[in-house]
């Protein structure tokens, strides 16, 4: 049996099949609110029992052919349902998400926008997902037909909770797709709200189920599954990598997103106003728990001085407060664990390099995990601080010589998701583009992120693409039909 939430502590459950429901196990984690370090709520911790029932529920509702089968225009509508109920909801959602995850609440309104506006743009879609007809040269009729991959497991981060569960789900519905979501166990909240939404528009129980509980007793039960057709992640590299190999027993279907160690790059050309506005907006935006964050910020010789010393002066006034504080800029880092994570690199980072901003908890919290923006810099290319991902406010400028030397530097990373180029020469702007090996490729700016084009890495970063028509296309097979048009046996024997 469940034991009684504590008073004044919300508690949420899993959505199965269509309904809301405690863990086979009736055991509970808590969420924090990571500026005060109170719990907030608690959800069910989910484990191979609750994945197992979700997936056969998912899988139920996909065999059955009721949902594949559904019209792609009814599709299409209850996703429109959905971005409107998001929209209607936007002001509590925004205000779950900063509580829960620590981002201003300037920025959570915006997630919560972004999380209504891919749901219409994939409702658009549903009814623009075209086959081919394929030029055989036979008395036939060949076809490429789209149809849906069938049930897919979507694990997603905790820096864009409600906006990460929407990039996966979206294009899985109007696919044609049955999901199991697993929101990460830091930031469960909004996406069982959403949950709350799914039956009021339209959608027939199975198709989405939500399961909240951990990496390793809820996630990889739910990738090794024989049942589920498609893995869906965004997260760390490492787990990344443990989950291609768990999902090769049965062969599935995998995209991944895995975050970098992305490079910014400022030539001496580019307005310098802006290139500091950009480097900060870069690196610090969300706390810098971004996996585009740019990280690692080349700057040409010849302003790099005036350049670390203009960027460690505004980094001093960003204003870190209360997620809630309409002011903030920055709130405290998700978790404990992160917290201490970050700092280590911080640590990490006095040793192997100089520091212009930062290092030292900031003096005006008693609670609450905050780290003050940080500058590193004179910092070489192979240090530790330059080549991991720390998913923090650390920023690592390093010098370069000239457009070779920043492109070689640019490109020694294990990583390529992300990148961006400053310059007001629009022959070595795109020079320097053709020349970088990253999925996403700014000039002039940085993190601006459109569900109409697509996002995903090159090299270590992962593989395939969300958003745009390309995001659909990852929960999509594709069937060749031929059809023979002569009466005629062929006459083989
Ligand atoms: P972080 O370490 O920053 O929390 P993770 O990659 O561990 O990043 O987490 C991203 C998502 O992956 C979360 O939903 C988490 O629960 C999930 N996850 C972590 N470990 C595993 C695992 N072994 N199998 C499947 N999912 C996992
Ligand atoms: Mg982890």
């Amino acid at each position: 049996m469940a034991s009684e939430a504590k008073v004044g502590v919300r508690r949420y459950e899993n959505y199965i099949n269509g309904e809301f429901c405690a863990s086979a196990s009736g055991k509970y984690f808590p969420v924090i609110d990571p500026s005060t370090e109170e719990i907030i709520a608690e959800v069910p911790e989910a484990g191979e029992a609750d994945v197992n029932r979700a997936v056969a529920a998912a899988r139920a509702a996909f065999d059955s052919g009721a949902w594949p089968q559904t019209t792609a225009q009814e599709r299409g509508r209850i996703l429109f349902r959905l971005a409107e109920r998001i929209r209607k909801e936007a002001a509590s959602l925004a205000e779950l998400e900063a509580r829960n995850s620590g981002k201003p609440i300037v920025e959570a309104e915006y997630d919560i926008a972004d999380c209504a506006t891919c749901f219409e743009y994939y409702g658009g879609l549903a009814t623009k997902v075209l086959g081919f007809v394929n030029p055989v040269p036979d008395n036939a009729i060949s076809l490429s037909l789209k149809e849906p991959i069938g049930v897919a497991a979507q694990i997603i981060p905790w820096n864009y909770p409600l906006l990460m569960a929407a990039w996966k789900l979206a294009p899985a519905i109007a696919a044609g797709c049955t999901c199991v979501l697993k929101p990460a166990e830091q930031t469960p909240l909004t996406a069982l709200v959403f949950a709350g939404f799914l039956a009021e528009a339209g959608l027939p129980p199975g198709v989405v189920n939500i399961v909240t509980g951990f990496g390793e007793t809820a996630g990889a039960p739910l990738v090794r599954h024989p049942d589920v057709n498609k893995i869906a992640f965004t997260g760390s590299a490492s787990v990344g990598k443990q989950i291609v190999k768990m999902a090769a027993d049965t062969v599935k279907r995998v995209t991944l997103e895995l975050g970098g160690k992305s490079p910014n790059i400022f030539f001496a050309d580019a307005d310098f106003e802006a290139a500091i506005d950009g480097a900060l907006f870069g690196v610090f935006i969300n706390q810098g728990e971004v996996c585009s964050a740019g990280s690692r910020i080349l700057v040409e010789q010849s302003i790099y001085s005036k350049f670390v010393e203009a960027m460690a002066a505004k980094a001093k006034t960003i204003r870190l407060g209360a997620p809630l504080d309409r002011e903030t800029k920055m709130g405290p880092l998700v978790s404990r664990d992160q917290y201490e994570r970050v700092n280590s690199y911080v640590a990490l980072g006095k040793t192997e390099a100089k520091i212009a901003a930062g290092g030292e908890r900031p003096a005006k919290f008693a609670k609450g995990f905050y780290v003050a923006p940080t500058v590193f810099y004179d910092v070489d290319n192979s240090a530790r601080i330059a080549q991991e991902e720390i998913f923090g406010p650390v920023a690592a400028v390093i010098p370069f010589a000239n457009e070779a030397d920043a492109i070689k530097i640019a490109n020694a990373t294990p990583y390529g998701l992300a990148a961006a180029v400053w310059s007001r020469d629009i022959f070595k702007a795109f020079r320097v583009v053709k020349a970088l090996r990253a999925g996403i490729v700014w000039v002039n700016h940085m993190q601006p992120t459109y569900v109409e084009a697509p996002w995903g890495g090159y090299k270590q970063s992962g593989f395939g693409r969300e958003l745009g028509p390309f995001g659909i296309d990852e929960y999509l097979e594709t069937k060749q039909v031929h059809i023979n048009l002569n009466e005629q046996p062929i006459g083989w024997y």
